[in-house]
């Protein structure tokens, strides 16, 4: 009798134990009916114990995709062993809204969810628990120091004036760019260019008004080229381009284009109008270059050779 008395009253613990966990406890059976649906589900699903008990889980949750939650749930009756998952493979089980203060940024709760061989006296497993833990605070916390990183990344690799690519980062877009020349042998060619006369800019019309000059001819830089092209600013006024999949002749195409337009802008700036132009070298990857510096090395070559022959043009550099 005593024994009785011992074992409902550990009973009624248990119970209340489950219910005022602050986990979600669910338990189907093989036919996926609820047998169990704690005050955790009830408070966030809005769904009651009566009403849910006894009926077909996947019939009161319909944003729980089927086919994969039955396989699972059913590897768990057949091999007898828990299963898992993680809210970055799947962000939530039950689409329930988030109330949490502080992560009210979310809009649903994330989850991490556990599955539980429950196994009779037999040893055979009758029924699988489901626990659901809220994990919104630990997602968050982890989505924002990504966003954060990703910030400080693309940060890092940006020039500030102009939002091209910076030196370095540059550099090592152009040294992948070389290597995948030197193992498709499809043309690449390299642009380099610099403002004419830009000290005057700086000189006649102030510092300021050089910063301009130089984020406008970025802007004109970025609307000419493809999306696939890979832009840069190389050193103070001067800068850098690689066309994917294109010979230096038909490179000269874009140049001139690029050249033209500049050439025929207008920048007004407190009450002055400036007119600048550039100049472009251009040298094609060839299998013959070491390495990537070389094909610098002969772009900024032709850009001189375009600086020494009256400025405002573009001069391929010449293998031979
Ligand atoms: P050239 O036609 O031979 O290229 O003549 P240049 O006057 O453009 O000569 P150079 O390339 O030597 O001059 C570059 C000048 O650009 C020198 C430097 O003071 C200025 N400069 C470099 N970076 C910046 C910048 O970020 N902003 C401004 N306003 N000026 C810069
Ligand atoms: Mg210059
Ligand atoms: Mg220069």
């Amino acid at each position: 009798m005593t024994q009785d008395l011992a074992s409902i009253k550990e009973f009624h613990w248990l119970i209340d134990m489950i219910q005022n966990l602050d986990v979600g406890l669910v338990v189907i059976d093989r036919e996926l009916r609820v047998q169990v649906w704690n005050t955790f589900m009830e408070n966030h699903s809005g769904c009651s114990p009566t009403d849910i008990i006894g009926n077909k889980l996947l019939d009161f949750c319909r944003d729980i995709p089927a086919d994969w939650f039955k396989r699972k749930v059913e590897s768990v009756f057949l091999l007898n062993h828990r299963a898992f998952t993680t809210w970055e493979q799947r962000p939530y089980l039950f689409k329930f809204k988030n109330y949490r203060p502080i992560t009210g940024i979310a809009e649903f709760m994330y989850q991490d969810v556990t599955l539980i061989p429950l196994t009779s006296a037999d040893g055979e497993v009758k029924q699988v628990g489901i626990l659901v833990y809220d994990v919104t605070d630990m997602a968050m916390n982890k989505r924002e120091l990504q966003s954060v990183n990703h910030s400080l990344e693309s940060l890092s690799r940006t020039d500030h004036l102009t939002q091209l690519n910076n030196r370095g980062y540059w550099e090592e877009q152009m040294q992948a760019e070389f290597a995948r020349f030197q193992r498709s042998k499809r043309p690449s060619t390299l642009v380099m260019f610099d403002i004419d006369h830009f000290k005057q800019v700086n000189d006649n019309y102030g510092h300021q008004a050089g910063d301009e000059v130089i984020r406008i001819t970025a802007q004109q830089l970025t609307e000419c080229k493809r999306n696939t092209d890979i832009a840069g600013r190389y050193g103070g006024e001067e800068f850098v381009v690689i066309l994917d999949d294109t010979t230096a002749k038909s490179s000269m195409i874009f140049a001139e284009r690029l050249r033209k337009k500049i050439e025929a802008l207008i920048i007004e700036h407190e009450c002055e109008t400036i007119k600048f132009t550039i100049s472009l070298g251009l040298a094609e990857f060839d299998p013959l270059m070491n390495d990537y510096h070389q094909a610098i090395e002969y772009a900024d070559q032709a850009l001189y050779k375009a600086k020494q022959t009256g400025r405002n043009r573009s001069v391929i550099y010449d293998l031979e």
